[in-house]
């Protein structure tokens, strides 16, 4: 068993930490209170190839594979947490679906201009009435000659409304062949109530195609520099070819993008708790209270400790998980487990590291209030945590 970074790793966590303090931390609070998208650092970003990071270098990737991506996630969420949504959803649910699940055409259209960044990613699965049960999906393909047909509605979906490609799953019409893919992902959430599932399918819809628009964007608690979006489908037609993989493959597909996305989920809410951490850290050595800094009280201390324990198993379990990505073998479990602690630790931390800053945290001048916003995300998005533990629970069961 070997804990230590590779030499590219270690280069890797430099590179991006270096950039996320540089350009940024700085910008990080004005993102949140201006609510403008940061343009300008994600196009930063596509530049020095962290748009693409885990995907082969024939298709414009870095090939720098999962468990980079995951410190890349980690260190930019320990600086800004929307940027961090922002790049999960372009990287391990937009671009992920295309690499893994599309045809050798698909791919060298869409994966390269994805991961240089000159393109941004969407993915749509939750509708209004499709949230965790997401195979209660309403939306609806029908084959029309050379063309596919989508009516319907996608909403709280991250790039949504900025994305030039859309991954999105759809009902498509009966008959249907049972799904063709074996993967031991698409097992997590088989028997849950929301029939239909057999019948979705995925598509690729491009920005500009007639018929699609972005509704509104969300007004969020926290991760206020991202935007999550209302997708519209009306009578839009979408090439027969633009399908991913074949009709019905469409849900295994989306459990699978989610398995990798948690890994995404619990790395970035990772970045926020050591970001958080290190915040209260700091401020527990300057801040003087009855004659000596508040580090000096056993309460103190204790906060710290847990929170630095914490942070580290989440690591562990985050960075295990990607591993298991990286050796091709099923790591559904693992991802969950990764993404139900994390984003559970990254809970408690943010809430110890704005107790440590006392009034002061509260106030929208410190970053923990931010932090502490940004985080309570981590818990809902790609599953909330009760869903995390059905997934688990089914798996260590062998209720699969
Ligand atoms: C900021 C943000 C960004 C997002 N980005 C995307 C995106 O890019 N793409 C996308 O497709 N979606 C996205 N989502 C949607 C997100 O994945 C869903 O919000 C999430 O899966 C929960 O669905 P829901 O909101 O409909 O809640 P519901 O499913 O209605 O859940 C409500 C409550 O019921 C509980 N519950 C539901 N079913 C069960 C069950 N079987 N057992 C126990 N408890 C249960 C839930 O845990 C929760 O506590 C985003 C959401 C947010 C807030």
């Amino acid at each position: 068993m070997d804990f230590a970074l590779t030499e590219e790793q270690q280069m890797i966590r430099k590179m991006v930490r270096d950039f996320a303090e540089k350009e940024i931390a700085p910008i990080a609070q004005e993102t949140d209170q201006s609510e403008q998208f940061p343009w300008e650092i994600i196009r930063q970003m596509g530049k020095l190839g962290l748009m693409g990071l885990p995907f082969p270098e024939d298709y414009g990737g870095a090939g720098a594979g999962t468990i980079s991506y995951a410190i890349a996630m980690e260190e930019i969420s320990r600086a800004c947490g929307s940027i961090g949504i922002t790049l999960a959803a372009h990287t391990s649910l937009a671009t992920f679906p295309i690499h893994h699940f599309g045809s050798e055409e698909q791919k060298r259209r869409y994966v390269p201009k994805l991961a240089s960044g000159e393109w941004i990613g969407a993915f749509g699965l939750t509708e209004p009435d499709a949230g965790s049960d997401a195979g209660g999906t309403k939306t609806q393909a029908v084959l029309d000659g050379d063309e596919w047909v989508i009516n319907g509605q996608k909403r709280f979906i991250t790039n949504g409304s900025i994305a030039d490609v859309v991954v999105l799953t759809a009902l498509t019409a009966p008959p249907l062949s049972p799904p063709t893919l074996r993967l031991c992902s698409g097992q997590a959430l088989g028997g849950m109530k929301g029939g239909g599932t057999r019948g979705i399918s995925s598509f690729i819809v491009e920005k500009g195609t007639p018929g699609f628009r972005p509704g509104r964007d969300e007004e969020k608690m926290g991760l206020k520099g991202s935007i999550t979006s209302e997708l519209f489908f009306e009578d839009c037609r979408i090439p027969k070819e633009n399908i991913l993989g074949n009709p019905g493959d469409g849900f295994k597909q989306a459990l699978a993008t989610l398995d990798g996305g948690r890994i995404s989920i619990g790395a970035m809410a990772l970045g926020l708790a050591q970001g958080a951490f290190e915040r209260a850290l700091a401020y527990s050595k300057e801040r003087q209270q009855f004659g000596q800094p508040i580090c000096n009280f056993q309460a103190v201390q204790w906060m710290l400790a847990d929170m630095a324990t914490e942070i580290e198993a989440a690591r562990l379990l985050v960075y295990r998980a990607a591993w298991l990505e990286d050796q091709g073998v099923c790591f559904t479990k693992e991802a969950a487990m990764a993404k139900l602690y994390a984003s559970e630790a990254a809970e408690r931390a943010c809430f110890k590291a704005l107790q440590i800053h006392g009034g002061y945290g509260y106030m929208r001048e410190y970053e923990v209030e931010r932090m502490y916003r940004d985080q309570r995300l981590c818990t809902i998005g790609e599953g909330t945590s009760e869903i995390q533990r059905l997934v688990i629970a089914r798996q260590v069961l062998g209720k699969l």
